[in-house]
């Protein structure tokens, strides 16, 4: 357990300092160009930017969680069906909350589902057409 421990460690300081680097850098560039730049692709920039922070944000605070499940021990078990998640598993995905069975049948369902909304999609499309 203390491996994972380093590894959920190493992992949020990465993210921080990558965090840290991006606001500041961003900040720098708003400064220089102004308003000369294209407001739409600055428009954006600033989309993909934030996805990208959103879901940096959400591995960190997945990181707090696992940090903070290790602590209680409560570290390492299924959230699904309560069993023991393999070491060797928690290795490769410090983050996960599932076991190998259960995620891989949440991943089934959630396709399913991206399936079906894609195709609720398409059909909407095609009708106000
Ligand atoms: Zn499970």
């Amino acid at each position: 357990m203390e491996e994972i421990k380093r590894l959920l460690l190493e992992e949020k300081d990465a993210l921080l300092s990558e965090i840290r680097e991006k606001t500041g850098n961003k900040n720098e560039i708003n400064n220089d160009i102004g308003d000369a730049i294209d407001s739409s692709v600055e428009e954006q920039e600033r989309e993909l930017d934030l996805l990208l922070q959103d879901r940096e944000l959400a591995r960190l605070e997945g990181i707090e969680i696992a940090l903070k499940r290790m602590a209680s021990d409560d570290f390492g078990y299924c959230d699904e069906c309560g069993e023991a998640i393999s070491k060797k598993r928690l290795l490769a995905f410090p983050l996960a909350r599932m076991c190998i069975n259960c995620q891989s049948n949440e991943e089934r369902s959630r396709l399913a589902q991206n399936a079906f909304s894609r195709a609720d999609y398409s059909s909407q499309v095609l009708g106000d057409e």
